[in-house]
C-alpha cells in the first residue's frame, strides 16, 4: 500500500497514519515528526527548520524534499508507505511524481481528509504527543490509559508548541494557501479519493480498509 493523507492540519491524518502502519506493517512516514526530531537532536536543518515549524510556517521545499527522497529510497519503505503531511505544495507534489518516477513505483491513492473548521480546532487544542514515540492522543477523543502518561513509553505527554491557538490560525492559512491547490493537482491525475476527517478513527480507519480491499 502507497498513500499520501492529504488534508489540513488536525484531520487525523498522523492518527490515521499510525494506524494503517500498524495494521499493514509499512512505515508511516510524517514530515513533520522527522522535522521535529531533528529539531530536539539539535542537527543544522533542525536549527535552520525550528523557526518555521514553531511559528506555524512551512520549511523549504527543498529541505523536505531531500528528507523524502531519502527516507523512500530506504530499504522498510520498499513494500509501502504512508505520506504524512507531505507534499504540502505543488512544488513538493512536482518533486514527489518525479522521485516515484525514479523508483518505478505509483501510488495507489491520495486521501483526501476533508474535515470541519469546527472539528479542526477542537482536535489540535486537545492534543497530547508522547515526546519519546510521538504517538498521539487527545485529552477527550483519545485518552491514554493513565492521566497524561503514555500507554507504551510511562513518559508525560506534551502539547506541541504549535499546537496553540495564534499558530495554529496561521497553520490553517498557510494550509488554504499552499497546500489545499493539491486537491485538484491530485484530482487532475484521478488519484484523489475524499474521505471525512469528521469520523473517528475506527469508523474511518474501516472505510479506508474498504476502499483498498482486494
Ligand atoms: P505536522 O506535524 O504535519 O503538522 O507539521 C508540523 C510543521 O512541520 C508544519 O507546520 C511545518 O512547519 C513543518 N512541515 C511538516 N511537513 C512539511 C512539509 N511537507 N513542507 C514544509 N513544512 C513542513
Amino acid at each position: 500500500m502507497r498513500l499520501v493523507l492529504l488534508g489540513p492540519p488536525g484531520a487525523g491524518k498522523g492518527t490515521q497514519a499510525e494506524v494503517l502502519s500498524r495494521s499493514h506493517k509499512i512505515p508511516a512516514i510524517s514530515t513533520g515528526d522527522i522535522l521535529r526530531e531533528k529539531i530536539k537532536d539539535g542537527s543544522e536543518i533542525g536549527k535552520e527548520a525550528k523557526k518555521y515549524v514553531e511559528s506555524g510556517a512551512l520549511v523549504p521545499d527543498a529541505v523536505v524534499i531531500k528528507m523524502v527522497k531519502e527516507r523512500l529510497r530506504s530499504d522498510d519503505a520498499r513494500a509501502g508507505f504512508i505520506l504524512d503531511g507531505f507534499p504540502r505544495t505543488v512544488a513538493q507534489a512536482e518533486a514527489l511524481d518525479k522521485v516515484l518516477n525514479e523508483l518505478r513505483i505509483t501510488l495507489d491513492a491520495v486521501l483526501y481528509f476533508e474535515t470541519s473548521t469546527a472539528v479542526i480546532l477542537e482536535r489540535l487544542t486537545g492534543r497530547r504527543v508522547c515526546p519519546k514515540c510521538r504517538r498521539n492522543y487527545h485529552i477527550k477523543n483519545i485518552p491514554p490509559k493513565r492521566d497524561n502518561v503514555c500507554d507504551d513509553c510511562g513518559v508525560q505527554l506534551i502539547q506541541r508548541k504549535d499546537d496553540t491557538e495564534d499558530t495554529i490560525r496561521r497553520r490553517l492559512k498557510v494550509y488554504e494557501e499552499e497546500t489545499a491547490p493539491l486537491v485538484e493537482y491530485y484530482e487532475g491525475k484521478g488519484s484523489l479519493k475524499r474521505v471525512s476527517g469528521d469520523l473517528d478513527v475506527e469508523e474511518l480507519n474501516s472505510i479506508i480498509g474498504k476502499m483498498f480491499k482486494g
